[in-house]
């Protein structure tokens, strides 16, 4: 078993991590950026060290300098959280060429899982149903008119190499298609570094349903059931829930059984999340696979009982999945919100500052993920993410009045936040029918 891990991340997440570290007897070595300097949950970690200035690109993002901390801290493996690093292969395979273990798949199955179309060429070949698209990258324009007259308007224009929502757009005819496709790559080569872009169907009201995978590295691949993340805007997720509401059981099966059978096809291990659309007929398609925990992985774990960074630490240091299939239940109903420094009357846009006042909710059922506090400063740098609500509960019923109640306790001052948005959509007669698609936000509010 290791005895020290690095945390190749900040904030929530990097708590999560230093926490598991703790509770497994495993010493965490923390990084910071200056703008985190100070951060109160960097106190947690065993060491810490500075890697750089606040801009992610100088900080977070530098191989190099996360090596050196991995060399200096004397760690036998590099924990990379999500986002940053996290689905990097190159940074996988450097870690691994420095015989420090990457908590998370072999590069190889990153490369070509993270390669939105490779992992579409596996899902095929797996027997998993795709969305319609081009076969591949679409590179000419009139080629691009040709399939997506082919495939049938509307069409979703997506980056190969996308993530977070970014390079998407749909387009309803040749003039928006000839259009976005400029703006989609561009978008793709300014964020991804890869201006590669493929055309999908563009599936209209689909809820957005993903499974969650364990694989050890002694071939056993389970799934640990699903998780509806329909209430979305601008493609990036608000609200997380497991079970997915009013999924027949034979449907939930065949999307749980279909994840299974992707990943077995790619010679994957760790964590790892398939996600699906669904149509309004439970018709699913596969459309991507993230090669690493997800922010939303808190919801998995009230109903299974199972603490997923620490199986992803056991299955890094070669040990077997230490349940079958048939022994990992789906208890109750689990809840998650994304809390965001945000304004949602003004777009979204970012609300950096500092926390004057903040008040959390508690109880039977809840848990706060969140490595922000009283007087604690939020920097324009990163993520708008401040911290994720959860509540476990017997019932779906139950959890959203749980939720409801902590939304009333829940205070939080100095910066916007998205909760104001947060108790409209909890209230919302669709999200509690449990019929809710991914288009719902943006055509509601
Ligand atoms: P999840 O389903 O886990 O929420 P997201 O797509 O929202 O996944 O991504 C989680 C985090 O990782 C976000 O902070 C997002 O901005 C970041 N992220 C995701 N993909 C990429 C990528 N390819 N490049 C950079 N950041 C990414
Ligand atoms: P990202 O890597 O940015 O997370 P995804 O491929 O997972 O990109 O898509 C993000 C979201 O965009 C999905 O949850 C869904 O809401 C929407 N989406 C993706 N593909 C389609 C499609 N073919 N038709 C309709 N909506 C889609
Ligand atoms: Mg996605």
């Amino acid at each position: 078993m290791f005895q020290r891990i690095l945390v190749a991340n900040r904030g929530e997440i990097a708590l999560r991590i230093i926490r598991a570290c703790r509770e497994l007897g495993i010493d965490s070595v923390a990084v910071f950026s200056e703008a985190d300097r100070g951060s109160h949950y960097l106190e947690l970690a065993n060491e810490a060290y500075c890697i750089g200035p606040a801009a992610a690109t100088d900080s977070y993002l530098l191989i190099n300098r996360l090596i050196s901390v991995a060399e200096i801290g004397n760690v036998q493996a590099v924990h990379p959280g999500y986002g940053f690093l996290a689905e990097n292969a190159h940074f996988a395979k450097v870690c691994r060429d420095c015989k420090i273990e990457f908590i998370g798949p072999p590069h190889q199955a990153m490369a070509q899982l993270g390669d939105k179309i490779s992992a579409r060429q596996i899902a095929m070949s797996a027997n998993v149903p795709c969305v319609p698209g081009s076969d591949g990258l679409v590179d000419n324009v009139d080629e691009a008119v040709r399939i997506a007259n082919e495939i049938g308007y509307p069409v979703l224009i997506k980056a190969t190499a996308g993530g977070g929502g970014k390079g998407m757009r749909v387009a309803g005819n040749d003039v928006s298609l000839k259009a976005g496709l400029k703006a989609a790559s561009a978008e793709a080569e300014k964020a991804f570094n890869n201006a590669g872009v493929y055309l999908e169907k563009y599936v209209e009201r689909p809820r957005h349903v993903e499974v969650q995978i364990l694989a050890d590295t002694h071939g056993n691949v389970v799934h640990l059931w699903e998780r509806d993340c329909s209430m979305q805007r601008r493609h990036q997720k608000l609200i997380e829930e497991s079970p997915a509401p009013n999924l027949p059981e034979e449907v939930r099966q065949n999307i749980c059984n279909s994840a299974v059978r992707l990943v077995k096809g790619a010679g994957y291990t760790n964590a790892g999340t398939v996600e699906f659309i669904v149509d309004k007929d439970f018709n699913f398609y596969f459309i991507e696979v993230n090669a690493r925990i997800q922010v939303e992985h808190p919801v998995t774990e009230m109903v299974t009982g199972i603490d997923l960074i620490k199986q992803q630490i056991l299955i890094a240091a070669g040990e077997k999945l230490p349940f079958t299939q048939a022994e990992i239940p789906c208890n109750g109903s689990a809840i998650e919100l994304r809390v965001n420094a945000e304004d949602p009357e003004n777009d979204f846009r970012g609300s950096p500052g500092t926390i004057t006042k903040l008040r959390q909710p508690g109880g039977l059922g809840v848990r706060f993920d969140s490595h922000v506090h009283e007087g604690y400063t939020i920097s324009p740098y990163y993520d708008s993410m401040i911290g994720k609500l959860i509540v476990h509960r017997p019932t779906r019923e139950e959890a959203i009045a749980c939720m409801k109640r902590c939304l009333r306790e829940f205070t939080v001052e100095g910066i916007k936040t998205t909760l104001p948005l947060a108790k409209k959509m909890f209230n919302n007669a669709e999200f509690v029918k449990g019929t809710v698609d991914t288009t719902f936000v943006e055509r509601t509010w």
